[in-house]
């Protein structure tokens, strides 16, 4: 369990250290109290750990494919060990419930480490073969190098394990910067990764703020790939540093997911769905359903059913496996949140359920449920990233659509009607990296995560995360042994 201790605060070279930066207080956003103080990492320590990370990663990419799958499984058993005690990390920094923990976070995130140990063994790749008469073909799928990689404080175990796992399956060296006030549980998948057999330096972490870390990491010279996953905002700061040195990107940012629903959907399924999938982690999530677009002949019954069910969600101590949903993860975002609904509250939107701040300690914001909002206002447009749900109709199936992409964003949505035609036509012409269709959330490791236009590029979790973490090369033989070659005569003719 996590105690008040000085904590270290960066794994580098497979060694526990202390940073040189400030100290820092991790607390638990459901009570206020302290769970860890840490002296955070600063631009000396990336230097350190890039350094181990270059020197492990030859070898480490030298290695075999079975070699390193057999580091993963192990790296799995150990996981699903400590599995109790990253569930109770995990709670005590984010609030979260500890369902949430011990039933999605903590299984899903060994799941992904059971998957990659078998992907580590499988690069695809073209045939070899004589695409060109004289000569023979055949690709090389290689580690991009050393990897750079930064990830928020919503799931951070998961977010984590999205960001190494296919990086170290891939041969890949990697630094992690975890969000500051959430590092327990990477730090410790660090630990248990090393226990596991991992080699020094594969997987180096540094808690350190985005500024005196993050940015950094993002703008060095040593890395030759930066992943990130966090807002949008970040993520372009991010894209700037790395292209400092031309570095090879991957993001994953934020999102609004419109959640659509036609009015022959099943409608308890659909108020259900809403509900899940909109409290969700308290609504932290970058899939979150967060724009309701409903079809006006059933826009009623489906801001009744959600305000009802919204209403049964049971809020509080997140160590209570009877509670629904936790806190969110600071006052300071909590705070964020609120602001975002009052205003949109001031500017005449219908608050049906929720919406205020209760008394007592903890970073708690209630399901909250909008509805009649305009498709212009901050609450339909920007990413609340909270236990929020705004509702509005639509007129046909054509304006369902245009809403429904009427976002800068393009993570995830979710279209309801038990019509065929309908669902193939939501799938198909909505601009998200996944649609849902009559369901909202549900992931699986070898499934691909990433978005369109500003969720950013790239992808998490399956083989096509893989390949962001390969280079191809192509290997081309002559076969004909013959000094002058036919296509010299494109330069001499003897
Ligand atoms: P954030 O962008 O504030 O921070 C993310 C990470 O970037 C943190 O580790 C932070 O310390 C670091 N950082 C901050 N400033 C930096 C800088 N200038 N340079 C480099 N690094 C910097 O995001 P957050 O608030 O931690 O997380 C919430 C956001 O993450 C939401 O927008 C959410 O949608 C998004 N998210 C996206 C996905 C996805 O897969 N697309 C998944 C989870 C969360």
């Amino acid at each position: 369990m996590p105690n008040t201790d000085v904590m270290p605060t960066a794994w580098i070279g497979g060694v526990a250290c202390h940073g040189d930066g400030p100290a820092h207080t991790v607390r638990n956003p459901a009570t206020g109290d302290p769970v860890a103080t840490v002296a955070l990492a600063d631009a000396g320590e990336v230097d350190a750990a890039i350094s181990a990370a270059r020197t492990a990663q030859s070898d480490w990419g030298g290695a075999t494919p079975a070699e390193r799958s057999e580091v993963m499984r192990s790296f799995a058993d150990l996981l699903r060990t400590h599995s109790g005690d990253l569930a109770a990390e995990e709670v005590a920094q984010t609030g979260r419930s500890i369902r949430l923990a011990t039933e999605f976070d903590v299984p899903g995130s060994i799941d992904n480490v059971d998957f990659f140990a078998g992907v580590a063994r499988n690069l695809d790749g073209k045939a070899s073969a004589e695409y060109s008469a004289d000569h023979t073909s055949s690709i090389r799928r290689e580690p991009v190098g050393v990897v750079g990689s930064i990830s928020p404080w919503n799931y951070p175990l998961q977010m984590a394990a999205w960001k190494v796992l296919p990086a170290i399956a891939a041969g890949c060296s990697v630094v992690l910067k975890p969000a500051e006030i959430t590092p327990l549980t990477t730090m410790t998948l660090a630990r248990l990764a090393t226990e596991a057999g991992l080699p020094d330096g594969v997987l180096n972490v540094l808690v350190g703020t985005g500024v005196d870390v993050g940015s950094v990491l993002a703008g060095h010279a040593g890395v030759d790939m930066v992943t990130f996953t966090g807002s949008t905002a970040v993520g372009r700061s991010v894209m700037a540093q790395a292209a400092r040195h031309g570095t090879r990107v991957q993001l994953e940012l934020g999102g609004k997911a419109p959640f659509v629903v036609f009015d022959d959907a099943d409608l308890t399924a659909a108020v259900h769905g809403a509900v899940a999938g909109a409290l969700i982690n308290a609504g932290q999530d970058c899939t979150a359903a967060t724009r309701a677009i409903v079809a006006a002949s059933v826009y009623d019954d489906f801001v009744d059913g959600v305000a009802q069910v919204m209403s049964e969600v049971i809020v509080g101590d997140p160590t209570d496996p009877a509670t629904d949903m936790g806190s969110l993860s600071s006052i300071t975002h909590r705070d964020k949140v609120a602001g975002m609904v009052d205003r949109a509250v001031v500017d005449g939107v219908r608050l049906v359920t929720g919406g205020t701040i209760p008394d007592g300690p903890g970073a708690f914001y209630p399901p909250t449920l909008l509805a009649d909002v305009a498709e212009g206002s901050e609450i339909y447009r920007d990413e609340v990233f909270g236990p929020v749900l705004t509702v509005s109709s639509f007129a046909d199936d054509d304006d369902a659509i245009r809403r429904a992409n009427d976002t800068v964003y393009g993570l995830a949505a979710s279209a309801w009607t038990r019509d065929v035609y309908r669902a193939q036509r939501a799938a198909r012409e909505i601009r998200a990296g996944c649609v849902w269709i009559n369901d909202h959330i549900p992931i699986i490791s070898e499934m691909p995560h990433g978005g369109y236009g500003a969720s950013g590029f790239g992808k998490d979790m399956s083989t096509y995360s893989l390949d962001e973490y390969l280079t191809v090369k192509h290997v081309m033989s002559d076969i004909t042994g013959v000094a002058e070659k036919p296509w010299h005569r494109t330069i001499f003719t003897r």
